[in-house]
């Protein structure tokens, strides 16, 4: 049971990574959070169920591989052709 106000999340909820912090262990890459979830360091997760959650998150991030390389380039909508629009008044 939760001892905090407001409650943390339950380990079925959407938010539920949110809980809090009850026991961590980061030289092990574990934690123990308030709703019984043991939360990864890979951001794995292991229910109170049994059921398991594979990793979701990206860990690190690669300086050689940037997320996004391409430049944007604006290129404009070409010009509807003439008589699909109602003549200007
Ligand atoms: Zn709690």
């Amino acid at each position: 049971m939760c001892p905090h106000t407001p409650a943390c999340p339950d380990a079925t909820a959407q938010d539920r990574e949110a809980a809090r912090t009850l026991v961590s262990h980061p030289d092990q890459g574990w934690s123990l959070l308030c709703n019984g979830i043991v939360i990864f360091e890979d951001t794995g997760e292991l229910l109170p169920s049994g059921d398991t959650i594979a990793p979701h998150r990206p860990t690190d991030l690669s300086f050689q591989q940037p997320a996004f390389h391409q430049p944007v380039i604006f290129t404009p909508e070409p010009p509807a052709a003439q008589g699909s629009q109602a003549p200007a008044a």
